[in-house]
């Protein structure tokens, strides 16, 4: 592959990669792998300067903001640091910044694996929090930050300042939250960063507040106008300044270290390198920053990292082994993904004998054989990845992989999709998608179904008693006792699920249908335009492009989806069934714009009311939930034990909702 096309490759895998870490909290690959292709890529452009670009991702701070939350404009930006991987990398960082500035010492500090935050303090008092977003704009999140029992919500000093910190989840905290999640049939986080990331940013702060976050302060982020200038001068090093921050009262980085050389960093790494599992968090490496601030201006700033301050990564734990096959599993929409099967090994504890392989663009770039020795490794996340092929280990036995033409669970032909990576099991009826499907359908992103979890789904459809989504609104108590694990009480509870599932919105049942592009957006977008699915099947090209959220592949998938009979035949049958297949807000004007564009607060404990419905039905009627009070907000919809936004509400003459008043104004 040429540089210009291997360059462009990486910009745009490591563009995917960083949405799905940054965006959705759900990274498919390791930090480690991550890091080694925005190595190559560092290392392609730096061989190659006229391919250099201002939008590739290693010129920018990585990750964006969500709309869900009013945004915060960084004053000062979070930028991102530079990394070394090795001791030599440290050692010219150190003989660079020397030649600059002559002699400088370092406050080197543990690099917390979280997400970065700022906390705005005014007169000692925390008015707001925002997250990094991408370094200029974050998401303001100060109801979650408020939630944080270590984050001081007054200072011993009534200062004004704004400082970055860095929010994690302990290790134990993140085990608990993970069985929790397995227990409700909910996905798992891939590891303690994702956990806290996921967990700040949240529309619920009582989602927050059981999560048990916790918060290590490392910076000294802005002095405002009318600080104390003399104090400000007097805190003349990164080391004095965080001590002041431990007497106003924030927990500050801890442990750090004071050293006059690098020999010493290294010491310093070396101690951390061994000991990190003893620390009850997660920590992804060191940093180490020149700790004088006049150095620290002379060497100034990119636009995506200081130039005083650099990031030592840990290495992976990387073990040798053989790719003994390559097998290829088929999902709920078909795709195909090859997975390399590994002679096991053990590695962080765990035997690993199986990764990944993602698709075949991913196996092409790495150049990954059947029979190849290969380097796999287990960087603190769940998910083993073949980090490197050992080709000088070959003996020209190796096998080149392809996909399959065919699908391996069915037999049907494969088909690989114009302008994506992905190829895909084309039959409808392939027995590998029927189950994932019905595992979907029954998930709580979809139909809701509690106590349906995948394994009863597998054993279900392995003993025959059902087939397709239809099948589950047939079973009866006595199919359920036939299963290893099941009482007259759980085959009970769980028959009642099902049919308490049959009055679902529109929306969560176009998700559980898993057609091609309609996730929950789409859904939302859809059962606010058609007022039933009925409605939706008569739809053509031209009224599904209409909708300025629809676009043409997610109206073309739509469409196909409506064309094959065996869709429409299951769907035939869950209208028989009592399915709901009608639309809350359909296209009825006086039920669906109650609250056209109106923004909700929500607060407290609403009795007989979980949040998430109340949240579903202001959207329904058009309104907005936001997740903090500000002048913008129309209504605060305040339960028993109301907090801080009913205080905040009063002072700016927000109108406040009981329950009862909501639901008449629903009503209405
Ligand atoms: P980074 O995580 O390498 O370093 C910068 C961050 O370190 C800062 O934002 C800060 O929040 C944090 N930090 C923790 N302790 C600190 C301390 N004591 N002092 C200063 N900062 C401290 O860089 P990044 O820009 O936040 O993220 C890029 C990294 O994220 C990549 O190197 C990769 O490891 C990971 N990533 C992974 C994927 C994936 O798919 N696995 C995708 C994108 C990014």
């Amino acid at each position: 592959m040429d540089a210009e096309k291997k360059i462009k490759l990486l910009r745009e895998r490591l563009e995917y990669y960083s949405a799905k870490y940054y965006q959705e909290d759900a990274p498919e690959i390791s930090d480690a792998e991550y890091d080694s292709m925005m190595k190559e890529l560092m290392s392609l452009e730096k061989e190659h300067p006229s391919l250099r670009s201002a939008e590739s991702p290693s010129e920018k701070v990585g990750g964006s903001y969500s709309k869900k939350f009013a945004e915060y404009v960084h004053r000062v930006p979070l930028l991102s640091l530079s990394n070394a991987f090795s001791y030599e990398e440290l050692l010219e960082f150190d003989q660079k910044i020397r030649e600059r500035c002559g002699d400088i010492s370092y406050c080197v500090e543990l690099k917390i694996d979280g997400l970065s935050v700022a906390l705005e303090y005014k007169k000692g008092k925390f008015i707001h929090g925002a997250t990094r977003g991408n370094g200029q704009q974050g998401e303001n999140v100060t109801d979650n930050l408020n939630e944080i029992v270590t984050i001081p919500k007054e200072l011993n000093q009534k200062v004004d300042l704004v400082v970055r910190g860095e929010v994690f989840l302990p290790k134990d905290r993140f085990l608990k939250l993970n069985e929790q999640q397995e227990d409700l049939g909910l996905p798992l986080f891939a590891n303690p960063r994702n956990a806290a990331s996921g967990s700040l940013r949240q529309l619920d702060s009582n989602i927050t507040k059981d999560r048990n976050l916790d918060i290590f302060i490392f910076n000294v982020q802005e002095w405002m106008d009318n600080s104390d200038k003399e104090k400000e001068q007097e805190l003349n090093s990164h080391s004095k300044q965080l001590n002041y921050l431990d007497d106003l009262g924030f927990k500050t980085i801890s442990p750090r270290e004071h050293c006059e050389s690098m020999e010493k960093v290294i010491e310093f790494i070396k101690y951390w390198t061994e000991h990190r599992e003893e620390l009850l968090f997660d920590i992804d490496g060191i940093v180490i920053k020149v700790d004088e601030l006049n150095k620290r201006e002379i060497l100034g700033q990119t636009a995506k990292a200081p130039r005083w301050a650099i990031a030592y990564k840990f290495p992976a734990e990387q073990k040798e082994t053989t790719i003994e096959a390559i097998t290829v599993q088929v999902g709920r929409t078909g795709v195909l993904t090859p997975i390399a099967e590994l002679t096991p090994v053990l590695i962080s504890g765990s035997t690993v004998s199986r990764a990944t392989l993602h698709n075949e663009d991913y196996i092409a770039m790495k150049d990954i054989r059947v029979g190849d020795r290969v380097i796999v490794q287990k960087a603190g996340e769940i998910i083993p990845e073949v980090h490197a092929v050992m080709k000088d280990k070959r003996d020209g036995t190796e096998v080149v992989f392809h996909m399959p033409h065919t699908c391996p669970s069915c037999g049907a032909a494969t088909q690989k999709i114009d302008g994506e990576v992905a190829v895909k099991c084309t039959n409808f009826a392939c027995p590998a998608q029927l189950k994932r499907r019905m595992i979907h359908f029954v998930s709580k992103s979809a139909m809701d179904i509690d106590n349906f979890g995948p394994s009863i789904v597998s054993s279900l459809y392995e003993n025959g008693l059902i087939k397709n989504i239809a099948d589950i609104y047939l079973l009866k108590e006595k199919d359920l006792l036939q299963l290893n694990g099941f009482a007259k009480k759980s085959a009970s509870n769980l028959i009642s699920s099902i049919n308490h599932s049959k009055s679902r919105n529109l929306n969560q049942l176009l998700v559980a249908l898993g057609i091609d592009f309609v996730g929950e957006k789409a859904a939302k977008v859809l059962s606010k335009n058609f007022s039933s699915l009925e409605e939706l099947e008569k739809a053509n090209l031209d009224d599904l492009m209409r909708i300025e959220e629809i676009g043409l592949k997610t109206a073309q998938s739509i469409l196909n989806y409506f064309q094959l009979e065996e869709n429409r035949a299951v769907l035939e049958r869950l209208v028989e069934y009592g399915v709901n297949t009608k639309s809350i807000s359909g296209t009825d004007q006086n039920s669906s714009k109650v609250f056209s564009g109106k923004k909700f607060v929500l607060t407290g404990t609403l009795e007989g009311m979980k949040r998430s419905e109340a949240k579903k039905i202001i959207e329904t009627c058009g309104g907005e939930v936001m997740s903090a009070v500000s002048t913008s907000v129309d209504y605060l919809l305040a339960g028993d034990s109301p907090g801080s936004k009913l205080k905040k509400a009063q002072e700016l003459n927000i109108p406040i909702l009981t329950k009862d008043e909501f639901l008449v104004m629903v009503n209405e």
